[in-house]
């Protein structure tokens, strides 16, 4: 049976999801026939004190994100970054040649940059002949890091990263532009939302304003979510609010001993999310490359807050280029305008939510694992 090793880190929530999202499509297409195992290489195949280094991500976005930004510079500047990554490569090969021979792979697929080229380098020592494939997970402000010519194939979400990907020296076959990994729920056709708001215990009849901070739960929720409570319910919007805290456990215990003037639901970390945007008609998030893409394909016009200095930034550009959505970065904004498309900006908000779904790319996850198994092309594929 052919074996798929996906390669990932935990950094941010995106990576990971990106990672299970491709596991649970190729299990929908092609069932028993192929074994798709999730490694995390950084984390538990590499000698201290490299293992550590996901680790310092969150705080450091969190804590110090002028630090983090000039570190993503710096990641632009391939004399600067390939030494670097040559360095890691060097240093954790041995432990990634014991990975590959433990875990023989047929195929090696990469969703992190900075996995990629140590993981690649040691892949062509283990055996040259394993394909390698790289699954962009960034949206428009893709880094340079993520760009290696000697991948079989990489994919890729935008025609910003395409144009990139060429530009950093990759072959117009080496590359093509397909989507983000999502769920695979995301790809097909859900009930009304009158349906989905009530199997969810929401008001079948009102709007609904989702509000989310990535996987982690990560921004100012708690102030966004307080101000927009108190401008929809005195501007008198017939609305309710979801509030997703991610792994955020904090959040959602400070967010549940409130009193609200309108119905408010506080989540802590949902499985289901295709249901809960598809039941939503506006998203308030972090420009996070997978929220915004699984926007896309439900139709939701986006209130960006924040954004992750360099890598999230474009992603802000290109929501407001593209004309699906806003940056708004104090609660207050994001509060009035979110009235006002449920007020008298309802036309403005359905050609957004139009927008939005045209741009949207729900078949992307199982493009991918088509592409892939292309690359085995022993696995029957079952109907
Ligand atoms: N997510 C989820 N459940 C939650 C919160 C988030 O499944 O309760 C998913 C979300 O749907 C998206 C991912 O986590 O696929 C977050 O990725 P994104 O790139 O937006 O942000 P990150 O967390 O990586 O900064």
């Amino acid at each position: 049976m052919p074996r798929v090793l996906v390669l990932m880190s935990e950094t941010g929530g995106g990576h990971r999801a990106s990672a299970e999202a491709l596991q649970a499509a190729f299990a929908e297409r092609y069932g028993p026939a192929l074994q798709v195992q999730i490694v995390d290489p950084w984390s538990d195949h590499t000698p201290w004190p490299i293992h550590h280094l996901p680790r310092i991500y969150g705080p450091m976005v969190h804590y110090t994100p002028w630090l983090w930004k000039a570190l993503w510079i710096l990641g632009e500047r391939n004399w600067i970054a390939r030494p670097v990554l040559a360095l890691m490569g060097l240093l954790t090969q041995r432990s990634l040649l014991r990975l590959y021979q433990a875990q023989a792979p047929d195929l090696v697929i990469c969703v992190h940059p900075l996995v990629q080229h140590p993981a690649l380098r040691a892949l062509r020592r283990y055996d040259p002949r394993v394909p390698f494939l790289t699954v962009v997970t960034d949206l428009a402000s893709v880094s340079a890091t993520w760009f290696h010519a000697g991948v079989t194939c990489c994919l890729v979400p935008s025609v910003e990263a395409r144009e990139k990907a060429l530009a950093l020296g990759l072959g117009p076959d080496q590359v093509a532009l397909v989507g983000l990994p999502v769920r695979p729920a995301f790809a097909r056709p859900l009930p009304d939302k009158a349906r989905l708001r009530a199997e969810r215990g929401l008001a079948p009849d009102r709007d609904t304003v989702l509000l989310m901070g990535g996987g982690e739960g990560v921004g100012p929720l708690a102030a966004i979510a307080t101000a927009l409570a108190e401008r929809l319910s005195r501007d008198g919007r017939s609305a309710q609010m979801v509030v997703i805290c991610g792994r955020n456990r904090r959040l959602r215990r400070r967010l549940l001993e409130r009193a609200w003037p309108l119905p408010v639901h506080v989540l802590g970390f949902v499985e289901e999310m295709p249901g809960w945007m598809a039941a939503a008609d506006v998203i308030v998030t972090k420009a996070g490359p997978g929220t915004i893409a699984e926007a896309l394909i439900c139709g939701l016009p986006l209130v960006l807050f924040s954004y992750i200095p360099g890598q999230e930034e474009g992603n802000v550009a290109y929501v407001t280029a593209q004309g699906v959505g806003v940056y708004l970065p104090e609660p207050e904004e994001v509060a009035a305008q979110v009235s006002h498309w449920l007020g008298p900006g309802r036309a403005q908000r359905e050609a957004m939510a139009a927008r939005a779904r045209a741009l949207g790319r729900p078949q992307a996850t199982f493009q991918i694992v088509e592409q892939a198994a292309n690359l085995l092309s022993s696995i029957p594929v079952s109907p």
